[in-house]
């Protein structure tokens, strides 16, 4: 784990698949030195790990190509790694997937339902809220819902009063895209985080 605090703390992006460049380019604005991780070897030296929306299904196809992904992210996890996952990457984090069933890292006490927000075409843009009832412009895109949160998640932010920006200790997970609007919000809290 590194985290030099005249360069910000630094962050692997899973960059398999889905938007890992637009988070890239957040991080690095807001001080974060920036790795893409494509190979589980390369999570060692990070304090945190962006997982992106994309497609789940095709992430999990992809990571069979190195089985070493799953106990990995376990150890970087003991080790203190943060993760933060948004869409596909919140449904990777989650303890169950529904809609249909499919295989998880379990790190976020949640159930989700996959695509419970609309199709592709269905994607729409919104304002939700913050805990403390400010405005949040919310992009969802076939994006998967929170149905059961567990009692160490912390609501952070929610969308029709369901929870869409959740925190359970270093593990952060948002049903949209904070990625693509301009909003950087989302990121700066994970990376504050992480320089507590
Ligand atoms: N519906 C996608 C899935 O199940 C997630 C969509 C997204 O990341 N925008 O993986």
């Amino acid at each position: 784990m590194s985290s030099d605090a005249s360069r910000g703390p630094h962050i692997g992006v899973l960059a398999l698949q889905g938007d890992f460049d637009a988070h890239k380019i957040i991080l690095e604005q807001l001080g974060a030195r920036v790795s893409l991780v494509r190979k589980p070897s390369q999570l060692e030296p990070l304090a945190g790990l962006v997982i992106p929306g994309g497609e789940s299904t095709t992430l999990l196809k992809l990571m069979q190509y190195f089985p070493d992904w799953w106990p990995e992210f376990q150890r970087f996890k003991d080790n203190g790694g943060a993760f933060f996952g948004t869409c596909a990457g919140m449904i990777l984090l989650a303890r169950e997937v529904t809609a249909p069933a499919q295989k998880s890292l379990g790190f976020l006490d949640a159930k989700v339902e996959r695509n419970a927000y609309g199709r592709q075409k269905e994607s729409f843009e919104e304002v939700g809220q913050w805990a403390d009832g400010r405005p949040l412009e919310m992009v969802f895109i076939r994006a998967p819902r929170l149905c059961e949160i567990g009692p160490e998640v912390e609501v952070l932010a929610s969308h029709n009063d369901v929870p869409v920006f959740v925190r359970q200790g270093k593990i952060y997970a948002a049903s949209f895209h904070p990625e693509i609007n301009g909003v950087s919000d989302l990121h700066k809290i994970f990376l504050d985080a992480l320089a507590e």
